[in-house]
């Protein structure tokens, strides 16, 4: 079992109000707002942490992703990138 599938499976004893805090924190961790693929849809439809949620509604233009120099990703143990395009890191691995 890899970081992420720990985290998950964390995730998954906490409360729902444990839960929701814990989505609050890292969605203020996510940098996103900062990539040159955040575009201004994103912005207006207040789209954030793509990786624990689903692809963005905008359509996207892949302009780099800086996912890898996020928070989030090495307290996750995430893998990927690109999560506004390509769904959550869970829809990726196909769990
Ligand atoms: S890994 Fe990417 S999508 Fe996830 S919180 Fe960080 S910047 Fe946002
Ligand atoms: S998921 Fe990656 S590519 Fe998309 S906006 Fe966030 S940092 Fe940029």
């Amino acid at each position: 079992m890899d970081k992420f599938e720990e985290m998950m499976q964390k995730m998954e004893q906490k409360s729902p109000e444990e839960k929701k805090q814990a989505m609050a924190k890292n969605r203020a961790m996510c940098i996103c707002a900062g990539c040159p693929s955040y575009s201004s849809c994103m912005k207006e439809k207040d789209e954030l942490l793509f990786c624990a949620t689903k692809k963005s509604t905008c359509s996207v233009e892949m302009e780099g992703c800086i996912c890898p120099n996020c928070p989030v990703t090495g307290m996750m143990g995430l893998k990927h990138a690109y999560y506004c395009t390509k769904g959550s890191e869970k829809e990726i691995r196909g769990i």
